[in-house]
């Protein structure tokens, strides 16, 4: 697609957190440019059998780094939709090493309040209830309280149609600056929130899509889970990037429905 203004036009903003998540993608892009905003880099380009124009970003890992590449996205460019895609823990025995979660919608695992307790009375951990997050919701032009962020469910119906060898199942993804071990604390978690895998990224991109009214999916490939006892293997990344690029052909069209 020749003279396409990345910086005017609509495009997909595809983040991952490390490069193990971001590589591959951005290997696959036609005329990729590289651009660098502060500490971060987004590389331009078109993804796909149907040469999507794509911006590939790698936010680093955790909530503020992956806040801040969004918000320089949104400046920088003008996106359609918001892809957040990675390696993540799984919490539910359903998916094993390997398999895809599509999100469903997204939880800030950490936002908590804790009730009153008086000194001398120890910790319970089990004592909290979410805590509802303030967004700025820019179409309603105020701020409101939310306890999760959606998934958008075209983008989601449009990932559960990728034909692909592995296990892809729709589920909640909780996101913290965490990594849970605990037994005890994951089953917790996922009767509080519903989780189906934790990630450190997805909550903060997931907010501001939902503040800014941008359409937005997460989704994880399970790279460990102490529920099924499958440790740790980083390098299920590069699937998940492959299952993006098949994704990112399904949506061809959407994005000009979406203008
Ligand atoms: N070799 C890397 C491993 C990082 S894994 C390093 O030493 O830094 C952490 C990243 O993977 C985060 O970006 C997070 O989103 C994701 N992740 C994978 N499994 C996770 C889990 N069980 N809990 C939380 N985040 C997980």
């Amino acid at each position: 697609m020749p003279n396409y203004d990345f910086k005017k036009q609509p495009v997909l903003l595809i983040q991952g957190a490390m490069d193990t998540e971001t590589e591959y993608l951005i290997g696959q892009l036609d005329e990729p440019e590289e651009i660098t905003c502060g500490n971060w880099k987004f590389y331009t380009g078109f993804l796909g059998k149907h040469a999507e124009p794509v911006v590939i970003s790698r936010t680093y890992q955790g909530m503020v780094n992956a806040a801040a590449a969004t918000a320089i996205a949104m400046t920088q460019f003008c996106l359609w939709a918001v892809i957040n895609l990675g390696i993540g823990g799984g919490h539910d025995a359903r998916f094993h090493r390997g398999d895809i979660v599509v999100g469903e919608r997204v939880v800030p695992m950490g936002a908590m309040i804790r009730k009153y307790a008086p000194e001398g009375a120890g910790i319970d951990e089990c004592d909290f209830e979410p805590l509802p997050i303030e967004i700025f919701d820019k179409t309603l032009g105020q701020t409101r309280k939310v306890l999760d962020f959606p998934c958008d469910e075209r983008l989601g119906d449009a990932a559960m149609k990728v034909q692909t060898d592995v296990y892809v199942g729709r589920g909640v993804i909780g996101s913290a600056d965490e990594w849970n071990n605990q037994l005890d604390r994951i089953a917790l978690l996922r009767e509080r929130y519903k989780t189906a895998v934790e990630d450190m990224e997805s909550a903060a991109p997931a907010e501001l899509c939902l503040a800014y009214g941008i359409p937005f999916l997460g989704i994880r490939i399970i790279s460990n889970s102490i529920v099924t006892g499958e440790s740790f293997e980083e390098a299920v990344g590069v699937d998940v990037q492959k299952f993006a690029v098949s994704f990112v052909e399904r949506l061809h069209g959407m994005r000009e429905e979406q203008e």
